[in-house]
C-alpha cells in the first residue's frame, strides 16, 4: 500500500509519525472517513467541506487549499487502485513538545490511506442489530463539539466497551439531559409510519454525510423527515430504527435494552432505504472519478 503522508507517497513500512505529533500525544487532530464506490470517491467535497470546518471548530490551520486536499485524495486512491474501498483522511496538530500549547507545532501532518472496506458481517443486514442505551454521556456540545470529527474518540470509545460488555455489536449514546444523540460511529433514526426522526445537531451527534444522504434520498421518495428531541421512549416505540454511516451505510437495529423493535426483523422501510442508498451510491454523480 502507497500512504500520502506529508507531501510525499511513501511505502506503508514508511508511513510513520512521530512520536512527538500532538495527534498522538493528545488526540489532537481532525478526521475523515470516506468510501469509494465503482472507482469513484462518495461525496468528496462534502467529506472535504466537513474536515475543514473541524479544522476550523479546533483552531487548525488546514496546510493547503480544499482542492488540493481533494487532489491528494485521488492521487492517494489511483495510486492503491482503490475503486471500491474506504479511504482515512486524517489531519494532525503536528510534530511539537510535551506541552499541551498547540501553538508549538508549527506544521499540521497530513496522512490519506486508501485501503481495503472492512464490510460489516452480511447477517446484520439481514437480521439487525441488537443494540444498548449506555451510561458514558455524549460529549457536551460545549466541550468537544460531537460536530468536531476530532482524533479523540474516548468518548465513543467508552461507549463501544459498554456495549461489547454488554454483549451487543452497538451502543446508542445519550446527552447530558438524557436525550438520544447517536450510536458511537453511526447516526440513528426512528421511522414512524412513513416518518423519519432523527436528533438535531445540538443535541449532540456528528452531522453524518450518511445522515444527511438519507434523508434527502428519504423526503425525495415520499417520506416525511423530521429533526427531533428524541427520548429513549421514542426509540423502544418506533416501528423501525436503524443506524446510518459511511462504513455501515443503513443498518437495521432489531432490539434495543431487550425491548424488540418491529417484530424483530428489519422493517420495509429500512429495506427501502437500503436500497435507495446503494442505488444512489452506485450513481455517477455521487462522487469524485479517480482518474
Ligand atoms: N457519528 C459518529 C460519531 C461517527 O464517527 C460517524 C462516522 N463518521 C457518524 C456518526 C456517521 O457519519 P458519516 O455518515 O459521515 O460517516
Amino acid at each position: 500500500m502507497t500512504i500520502y503522508l506529508n507531501g510525499k507517497f511513501v511505502p506503508e513500512a514508511e508511513a510513520t509519525v512521530s512520536v512527538f505529533d500532538h495527534g498522538l500525544l493528545y488526540g489532537d487532530g481532525v478526521f475523515e472517513g470516506i468510501r469509494t464506490y465503482n472507482g469513484r470517491v462518495f461525496l468528496l467535497q462534502e467529506h472535504i467541506a466537513r474536515l475543514y470546518r473541524s479544522a476550523q471548530a479546533i483552531g487548525l490551520t488546514m496546510p493547503m487549499t480544499p482542492e488540493e486536499m481533494r487532489r491528494i485524495v485521488l492521487a492517494t486512491c489511483k495510486a492503491n487502485d482503490c475503486r471500491n474501498g474506504y479511504i482515512r483522511l486524517v489531519v494532525t496538530r503536528g510534530v511539537g513538545n510535551l506541552g499541551l500549547n498547540p501553538y508549538q507545532c508549527p506544521k499540521p501532518g497530513v496522512i490519506v490511506i486508501a485501503a481495503n472496506i472492512q464490510l460489516y458481517p452480511a447477517e446484520f443486514y439481514e437480521k439487525g442489530l441488537r443494540i444498548i442505551t449506555v451510561g458514558t454521556v455524549r460529549n457536551h456540545p460545549e466541550a468537544v463539539n460531537p460536530n468536531i470529527k476530532s482524533l479523540n474518540y474516548l468518548n465513543n470509545i467508552m461507549a463501544k466497551i459498554e456495549a461489547i460488555n454488554g454483549g451487543v455489536q452497538e451502543a446508542v449514546m445519550l446527552n447530558h439531559i438524557g436525550y438520544v444523540c447517536e450510536a458511537t460511529g453511526d447516526n440513528i433514526f426512528a421511522v414512524n409510519g412513513s416518518t423519519l426522526t432523527t436528533p438535531p445537531a445540538w443535541c449532540g451527534c456528528l452531522i453524518g454525510i450518511t445522515r444527511d444522504t438519507v434523508m434527502k434520498l428519504a423526503a425525495e421518495n415520499g417520506f416525511t423527515v423530521r429533526e427531533s428531541v428524541m427520548t429513549r421512549y421514542d426509540l423502544y416505540n418506533a416501528d423501525e430504527v436503524f443506524l446510518t454511516g459511511t462504513a455501515a451505510e443503513v443498518v437495521p437495529v432489531v432490539e434495543i435494552d431487550k425491548r424488540t423493535i418491529g417484530g424483530g426483523v428489519p422493517g420495509a422501510a429500512t429495506r427501502k432505504l437500503m436500497q435507495l442508498f446503494h442505488a444512489f451510491a452506485a450513481r455517477p454523480e455521487s462522487g469524485d472519478e479517480i482518474q
